[in-house]
């Protein structure tokens, strides 16, 4: 009898194995894994769209080829539905900088970059110490046609409750005060200093903005707490309209082919560099992903929508136009989570931005992920912010996630030593496996916990999670 007992059980269990879609999942995931340690192409495609066509500044010819390269490439995998999403925006071009420190009489010339953005422009005034730059920060200070030093990221010994804006939020912070000209520090150790927009309308800003290095930084600072010293910004830039695409590769649900996961990278870098950790890491991820479901003939019960974003750097220009696009085609409430991938190596778990009610789905897939590789811990923090293209899904009220990543690299971040050099295969990787899986999970799922906020909803979601205010400085906060 007890005999009889255990092996019905184990018949039991054997076939509950059959119908378990967490097993199922599992055999999956094992095939992606399989995939990627033998097949992997993100590496040699990463290396090989930086050297083909280097710096890819949206509007420029090295740009055009390599959306029109990135296209092939979707339909090499076997991608049939694959368009553009063409669209113009304002350009903005690099001239010349100068940024010269006078010091009582000592000039002193110091390597700096403008922030795109900033005009033409010929500036001599003092100095003024705007520590982070942030509201609170300027309480007591008259930068009035004053050149105001502000720190990107934040300044060691920041209260840990201080959350930091957007440089472009930090720019429109020091203009409304008056200032003449600013400086800003770069906020990564490395020597270098940065560039990226001082802007997010995409129109010029009033005044000259240019960054030099964070030890360059620490230096003046200290220098400007003993004395007071004087700064000449020279910069001679300009902008002219220009022409971008979006490259999207669709691949249909057999189920509920309404609804769609959009997976997303810009492919456009900034003029300096080649971009490859911003963002040929998060392109060649999508790439890849978008390769890897195709390869392993993975069918999903929803749509996937990889999309490679143009002008991302210069204002989101591309993601603006698909969530405008598809607001128009009343697509939005269809499009269930939109994962963006910016700079994304070394990924070791997932940031949720606030979206709590996807926390029980995220653990469960990702401790399935987290069996197949090693270096995934199956992490999940909320982190929220706006610089980058799920900024205007999430304004739509749709549930964005990204890959949270570890960085040994981040001092290339916007500088000219964005270059292959610094990533391996191995970084890449790690993106790749733990992402597609995801991707698959979330597309083949029969049900999922996330929808689309109502408008009320997105409000709360904001000021929860302390967005409010950089909304109100950008003139995008759409409640009073
Ligand atoms: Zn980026």
């Amino acid at each position: 009898m007890k005999r009889r007992l255990l092996l019905s059980v184990l018949i039991l269990v054997f076939l509950a194995g059959c119908n378990n879609p967490q097993l199922y999942l599992h055999n999956v995931f094992k095939s992606i894994d399989l995939e990627v340690r033998t097949h992997s192409q993100a590496y040699t495609m990463l290396t090989d769209i930086c050297e083909r066509f280097g710096s890819r500044m949206a509007g420029t010819e090295s740009a055009e080829q390599a959306e029109e390269f990135v296209s092939l490439l979707f339909r090499s995998y076997g991608f049939e539905d694959v368009f553009f999403q063409p669209f113009t925006f304002n350009q903005w071009q690099r001239g010349d900088v100068r940024l010269r420190i006078d010091t009582a009489g000592t000039y002193v010339d110091l390597p700096a970059l403008a922030l795109a953005f900033t005009p033409s422009g010929n500036v001599n005034a003092s100095i003024v110490d705007a520590g982070n730059g942030l509201i609170n920060d300027y309480n007591d200070l008259d930068v009035t046609d004053k050149i105001v030093l502000i720190h990107l990221g934040l300044l060691p010994g920041t209260p840990s409750n201080i959350k930091n804006i957007h440089r472009a939020r930090k720019l429109s912070l020091a203009i409304a005060q008056g200032a003449a000209g600013c400086i800003a520090v770069s906020p990564v150790p490395g020597g270098l200093p940065v560039t990226g927009s001082a802007t997010l309308d995409g129109e010029m800003i009033r005044i000259p903005a240019v960054s030099i290095s964070y030890e360059e930084g620490e230096k003046l600072r200290a220098s400007l707490s003993r004395r007071d010293a004087r700064a000449r910004i020279v910069t001679t830039n300009s902008c002219q309209p220009a022409y971008a695409r979006n490259i999207v590769a669709r691949m249909e649900g057999y189920e509920y082919p309404e609804e769609t996961i959009v997976v997303g990278a810009h492919l456009d870098t900034w003029d300096i560099s080649p971009g490859a950790l911003d963002n040929a890491s998060g392109a060649v991820s999508v790439l890849e992903i978008a390769r890897i479901l195709k390869a392993l003939d993975l069918k999903t019960r929803r749509s996937v929508e990889f999309v490679l974003f143009m002008a991302e750097e210069e204002g989101h220009y591309g993601s603006e136009l698909y969530v405008r696009e598809a607001r128009q085609r009343n697509l939005l409430d269809g499009i269930r989570y939109m994962f963006n991938h910016d700079m994304t190596i070394n990924t070791y778990g997932f940031n949720l931005m606030g979206h709590h009610e996807s926390e029980d789905f995220f653990k469960k897939t990702g401790a399935l992920i987290a069996l197949t590789d090693s270096a995934f811990t199956d992490t999940m923090e909320h982190i929220t912010y706006m610089g980058s293209d799920h900024a205007p899904f999430l304004m739509e009220g749709i549930t964005t996630f990204t890959p949270l990543c570890r960085y040994e690299a981040f001092h290339t971040y916007h500088t000219n030593a964005d270059e292959p050099q610094y990533i391996n295969p191995e970084m890449i990787n790690s993106n790749v496996k733990a992402s597609a899986m995801m991707v698959y999970a979330l597309a083949n799922a029969p049900e999922l916990p996330a929808s689309r906020m109502s408008q009320e909803q997105l409000r709360t979601y904001l000021i929860d999670n302390q967005l409010q205010e950089e909304l109100v400085i950008s003139g995008d906060w759409a409640w009073d």
